[in-house]
């Protein structure tokens, strides 16, 4: 399988240009666990997946899709990583993403810019773009991409396959190069609900290494797929369908909502009132975490470093003038605006609060219902270089992923129909904690 893997991915993938980096230890690696023989602790044995470049891999090249980072050979494994390997899975390689995880259409990568499966005119959705793209195209089953602010669920959306974000917590974050550490989360992109429930039972759980995990026992993902829909409540927020969202793509949610009614669901409206404040709250709060995340990245520790350097101020400037890209730059001078002493109270302090009102409005609504419905994205992918010049349209195409990070709850995106011949991304929003209703949900949609 892994020989076919790495040969698909050298057919397929010049089109596609989702890789970064290919592991040259994958065929010795799938040896391995075939030599073992079968052992039902590694649920795993043998399949192939890919891993965001934000996640660190032992002796195996991680850049971020940044110059910062492009020489960079970490020394351990990301928890999930060890975990997958655990499992008998094979990493084969590592994949594109908006550089630092900052973007929605992977054209931040200062390598390359990654097709969508469907339309090679078109983005992949970002951040986890490349995790996107090598799963549509079928070069492998599942990837690990992460979520910040949407970037697994937009991209999978793009692309018509799966994307699982759990709640916040419930998945390591131990060796992913932070961005926005209270929001980011570490899930799937698959072709499948199973298939990604069955990583997750491998991904989950406490890690004495990431303080912020959950020290909740991790159910069986699968647990409830199979049961009937029969009495399930789903809320369809009206915002959701609201100004911004293309007709046809509402079109499209409105016969998921029948279809959802036909499995023995109940789907009534409601309202998340602040809705309209979750991106300029998100950007700040990001934007924030992200400058005092990225100090690290001095020219001395890590990557990069500008040559013919006078001094340490010079080494620190001219580094990171030459290692970050524009949109990187962007959120760390808006982040460290936010945060300064002046301005605190009016935007960083003020952010914190609109997240609360988000949270509680979530809150309300799951104290009489299962599970909430929507679009994805208010569109189906742009092409490349529409959106590209004009950061706040890029951000804008995150108003419906975004609250879910900003509450810490978990969600899938599945496919749910095409407009012009593009896949719509359904969204499902669960409880904190509660995947597993997302995923009988999502399975019997499938
Ligand atoms: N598009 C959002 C941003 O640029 C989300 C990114 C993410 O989830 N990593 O911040």
């Amino acid at each position: 399988l892994t020989a076919q893997t790495l040969e698909g991915i050298r057919a397929i993938d010049p089109q596609i240009d989702a890789f970064l980096t290919l592991n040259p230890n994958a065929q010795a690696q799938a040896k391995a666990v075939d030599a073992a023989g079968v052992d039902r602790a590694k649920p795993l044995a043998g399949i192939p997946v890919a891993i965001k470049d934000n996640i660190v891999t032992k002796d195996l090249t991680t850049t971020a899709a940044s110059k910062m980072l492009e020489n960079f050979v970490p020394i351990y494994d990301a928890t999930v990583v060890e975990k997958l390997a655990q499992a008998g899975a094979i990493n084969v390689g590592k994949v594109n993403m908006d550089e630092f995880a900052m973007g929605s259409s992977t054209e931040n990568s200062a390598f390359k810019v990654t097709k969508n499966a469907w339309d090679h005119t078109r983005v992949p959705g970002g951040s986890s773009g490349g995790s996107a793209a090598a799963v549509a195209t079928g070069q492998v089953l599942v990837a690990l991409g992460t979520d910040t602010g949407g970037s697994i669920r937009q991209p999978a959306a793009f692309n018509g396959i799966v994307g699982f974000k759990p709640t916040y917590g419930r998945v390591s974050r131990w060796g992913l190069i932070a961005f926005g550490s209270s929001l980011d989360a570490i899930g799937t992109l698959s072709r499948s609900v199973k298939d990604s429930a069955y990583v997750m039972n491998v991904i989950a759980g406490h890690d004495e290494k990431d303080a912020t995990t959950a020290d909740t026992p991790v159910p069986d993902f699968t647990a409830k797929i199979g049961q009937s829909l029969q009495g399930m409540k789903i809320a369809l927020p009206k915002e959701y369908l609201g100004d911004g969202v293309d007709p046809q793509v509402a079109d499209q949610i409105k016969a998921a909502a029948e279809q959802f009614k036909a499995l023995g669901a109940t789907v009534a409206t409601v309202s998340l009132p602040h809705t309209k404040y979750a991106v300029p709250a998100y950007y700040i709060i990001a934007s924030s975490e992200a400058s005092s995340n990225l100090q690290r990245f001095d020219g001395i520790r890590y990557g990069f470093r500008a040559k013919d350097v006078k001094n340490l101020s010079d080494v620190y400037v001219r580094s990171r003038s030459e290692g970050f890209g524009p949109e990187v730059k962007r959120r760390i001078m808006l982040g460290t605006f936010s945060l300064s002493a002046g301005f605190y109270d009016a935007y960083f302090k003020k952010a914190a609060q609109v997240r609360t009102l988000i949270t509680d409005d979530f809150n309300q609504i799951f104290a009489d219902y299962d599970l909430i419905m929507g679009p994805t994205t208010p569109t189906v992918a742009f092409k490349i270089g529409e959106k590209v010049t004009d950061p706040l349209t890029m951000y804008m195409n995150d108003i419906l992923t975004i609250p879910v990070n900003l509450a810490g709850l978990p969600a899938a995106s599945i496919p749910a129909g095409f407009v012009d011949g593009m896949p719509v991304g359904l969204q499902l929003i669960g409880k904190h904690f509660d995947e597993a209703t997302i995923y009988q949900a999502a399975d019997a949609f499938e």
